[in-house]
């Protein structure tokens, strides 16, 4: 009815400093209703067209000021974005269906902060120079921002992610053409409407919305944009390694994951559970961080299973939009049924499930009941070559298998073909090290879980990515380096 479409959310997209209407619109479900609630523009190689051109044509002026110019207007994004913080967190939840708490506390906090680190680091950067003496030369390196970024996005963490490119990327003087997953564009449209006011020009900022195979590939393609950061599925890394392989584009990848804990008997089970916890089941285990493979030493394998499971039963599943819920809804109903079909898997290979999905039963408030649920479950008796535990499942689904030896878990924990994350638990502090040095995982927590510095790289070895993002390493990638030699 006409009364419903008016209801509706419509973005626009973000070019030249104005919004711009799309001729086709895609529809955007709320997860936590199943109810359609938004249209996102549907762009193609026209609207990519125009927002590169506008990115291309503001690059001179805006790689011409200075860092410290730079660093204010986004220092002074940071501000209002903060100051619009709750309106953010609420957006955030209702797009993506996670609960309200972790979009306040972590998804747009960490937006900010993207800002203000950033507007903070490009001020602290320096180059190299080397004498020779013996020919009388001295050779020094010389950074320039490259051009039009393109930056393409994932679902699960909207405007964190989002933010996380464009902040470096903009802070290094280049101009970017933004892609956001067309599933979850709302919060990357509210930003746009504060770049004018924190005095960022016009151009240097273009948000396309749209699908990865029309909007995401138009700007992978497009011969004017000479990198490309993207952070999503290995799958689409593997398309758009091809798609741009013709134009020899620089790319920063950053991938999926199928993270190990390691849980050693000398462990301290007190802080371990509840980080464990939350490592496997926060944001709905939709982080590409989470734990999915749980090895636990033999000798505390039952002990750490039943506190697991006991306290994994109290995670609350519901509303996102309650302050007292621990577990909102998935991005979208192929989603849940994806992760829930591992879960039948693992059952039909003889594993167990203890808790969660088909054992307990899920009830749900009434408003909520067309919503993408899902208890966090936990299986048992699973084989190491199981898909359960060689592939990324992106949901509240955790294995927890038991081990004997540091040698034998090493092993184990190496063995699938991503290598993004790891986390391991132990009061023996050089078995922490012997085993962290060995793990093949851009990222190694001991006896912790997402505790970041944004100084360090961030990235992932073999199929969770290509390319750090750090302080410095995002700096790097963000700009071309120049050697020169002067002799006198
Ligand atoms: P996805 O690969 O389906 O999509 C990511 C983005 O790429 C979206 O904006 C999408 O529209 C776009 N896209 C899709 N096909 C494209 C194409 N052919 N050309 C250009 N762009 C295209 O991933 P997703 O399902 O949105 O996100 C979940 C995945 O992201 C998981 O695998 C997760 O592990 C990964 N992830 C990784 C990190 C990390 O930092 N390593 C962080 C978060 C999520």
């Amino acid at each position: 009815t006409m009364a419903h479409s008016k209801a509706l959310l419509v973005l626009e997209n973000f070019i030249a400093g104005k919004f711009v209407p799309c001729s086709s619109y895609i529809d955007s479900y709320n997860p936590s209703t199943g109810d359609v609630y938004c249209r996102v523009p549907d762009s193609g190689k026209e609207e990519v067209e125009a927002a590169v051109k506008a990115a291309k044509a503001a690059f001179p002026i805006w790689s011409s000021k200075s860092p410290l110019e730079r660093s204010q207007i986004l220092n002074k994004l940071a501000d209002l974005i903060e100051h619009d913080l709750e309106a953010f967190a609420q957006a955030e939840s209702k797009d993506q269906g996670k609960t309200i708490t972790f979009a306040r506390t972590v998804d747009i906090p960490r937006a900010v902060y993207n800002f203000r680190f950033f507007a903070s680091s490009i001020l602290h950067h320096t180059t190299e120079c080397t004498e020779m003496a013996t020919v009388g030369c001295m050779h020094y390196t010389s950074r320039a921002p490259v051009g039009v970024a393109g930056l393409i996005s994932p679902w699960n963490l909207p405007l964190y992610l989002l933010t996380w490119k464009i902040a470096p990327a903009i802070a290094c003087g280049n101009t970017v053409v933004a892609k956001p997953s067309e599933m979850t564009s709302v919060t990357a449209w509210m930003m746009c409407k504060l770049l004018e006011k924190a005095g960022v020009p016009h151009g240097v900022v273009n948000v396309v919305f749209g699908t990865g195979a029309k909007a995401g590939e138009a700007l992978v393609c497009h011969p004017d944009v000479p990198l490309i950061s993207f952070t999503g599925s290995t799958l689409t890394a593997q398309r758009i390694t091809e798609k741009s392989a013709p134009h020899c584009k620089r790319l920063s990848l950053e991938l999926g994951g199928k993270n190990p804990a390691i849980i050693f008997d000398d462990a301290d089970l007190s802080q371990c559970i509840p980080t464990t916890l939350r490592s496997s089941f926060a944001n709905q285990g939709e982080i590409c961080l989470c734990t999915s493979r749980i090895f636990v030493q033999r000798g505390i394998y039952s002990e750490f299973l039943k506190r697991f499971v006991a306290e994994a039963k109290k995670w609350k599943v519901g509303n996102p939009s309650d302050p007292t819920v621990d577990v909102g809804a998935l991005i979208s109903k192929e989603h849940l049924e994806k992760v829930r079909s591992y879960v039948k898997k693992a059952q039909a290979e003889g594993a167990r499930v203890l808790c969660g999905e088909g054992v307990d039963s899920l009830a749900l408030p009434a408003g909520n009941q067309k919503g993408y649920f899902m208890l966090p479950t936990v299986i048992v008796e699973v084989k190491d070559e199981s898909c359960c535990m060689q592939e990324e499942i992106f949901g509240p689904v955790t294995c927890v298998v038991a081990f004997d030896t540091e040698e034998e878990v090493i092993e184990r924990a190496n063995s699938v073909k991503y290598g993004l994350a790891a986390t391991v638990w132990s009061s023996n502090v050089g078995r922490v090290h012997r085993v962290a040095r060995r793990l093949q995982s851009g990222l190694v927590w001991t006896n912790c879980w997402l505790i970041r510095d944004l100084n360090l790289p961030f990235g992932g070895m073999k199929a969770s990515g290509i390319g750090r993002e750090g302080a410095k390493d995002s700096y790097e990638f963000f700009t071309e380096v120049k050697t020169i030699t002067i002799k006198h």
